[in-house]
């Protein structure tokens, strides 16, 4: 089902040498689903009920480093004293089920052959070791949620392409269209040489990255949004920061509606605390800038529900 990458520490891209290795080799083409969409359109929307189901599952869960989570240099994590230590995360997928459109993962979730086959699937050598793969406890597989939603997966809109963002990717059927960020795949980076034959592993035989193509928008509250379905109930927000082609979900549900920060914050004390993640953000003055347009926007609509990267 997967190819079998060679057991080495890391990859070595062509380009490694000018540059760095992109995230991903895998092919990309453009989104034709969705409508250049701005704030002003998007944002009396936000206060009124909309149609889409959400259900945000933790499919798995973990402790990892604090410094990565969050930025521990910055003044309100020194005026808090925060340390470095282990802290508990989840792995999220988000179910979303629009009544015509279908059925849609936010992120993917964990597979169990993930964890249990590890090098069949293609993982390297060196994200086997160096990823906390063995502190992984699974809540309930990809496997479990996609049996759980009863029809057909119709796609599956990435926050970014990190891989903790992949890893129920085994279980997600190959004609599945995947959506991106601009650029996401793409951005060379010199970190990358340790992860971009994993991730080719998890996204092969799958179809091309399809990239939203996102437009300045005029009231320049963010870089750009989208209406997905073109009717007002799902927008993807453009937020570069933590990676480069970073997206934000703002979802219409018939409860309210729901803000998916991706890891523009990891944590509830980086949002918060308005504190952009340490050192698993690539850019993080970029990142700060993001988080705080995404805090604006939740401080516009104090009835907005907003759900983290990886923690509630
Ligand atoms: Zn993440």
């Amino acid at each position: 089902m997967f190819r079998k990458t060679p057991p080495l520490v890391f990859g070595f891209c062509s380009t490694v040498l000018l540059g760095g290795c992109n995230t991903t080799y895998h092919p990309v083409a453009p989104a034709v689903l969705g409508k250049t969409s701005s704030s002003k359109e998007m944002e009396p929307l936000i206060d009124q009920a909309g149609p889409v189901l959400l259900d945000t599952i933790s499919s798995a869960n973990l402790s990892t480093s604090l410094s990565g989570l969050i930025n521990l240099k910055s003044e309100p994590a020194k005026k808090a004293k925060l340390k470095n230590r282990s802290e508990a995360i989840e792995i999220y997928a988000h179910v979303l089920q629009h009544p015509r459109h279908g059925a849609f993962l936010v992120d993917t979730g964990m597979s169990q052959e993930l964890l249990s086959e590890p090098k069949e699937i293609g993982l390297s050598w060196g994200i086997r070791k160096l990823s906390p793969l063995k502190k992984i406890k699974i809540q309930k597989t990809t496997e479990e949620i996609l049996h759980d939603i009863n029809s057909p997966l119709a796609g599956v809109f990435f926050t970014h392409l990190h891989i903790d963002h992949l890893f129920g990717m085994p279980d997600i059927p190959h004609d599945v269209p995947l959506y991106i960020g601009p650029s996401e795949s793409s951005k060379k980076r010199i970190t990358n040489i340790f992860s971009y034959t994993s991730t080719d592993a998890l996204l092969e035989g799958k179809g091309p990255l399809l990239e939203w193509k996102f437009k300045a928008d005029p009231q320049n509250k963010f870089k750009g949004i989208i209406d997905i379905f073109s009717d007002g109930s799902v927008f993807a927000i453009s937020v570069p920061g933590h990676t480069t082609g970073s997206v934000a979900y703002l979802v219409r549900t018939p409860n309210g509606s729901v803000l998916l920060t991706g890891d523009t914050t990891l944590t509830r004390w980086g949002w918060e605390n308005t504190v952009e993640p340490g050192y698993f953000t690539h850019d993080r003055p970029g990142n700060l800038e993001s988080l705080k347009k995404l805090k604006a926007l939740a401080e516009r609509h104090p009835g907005l529900d907003v759900r983290f990267g990886h923690q509630r």
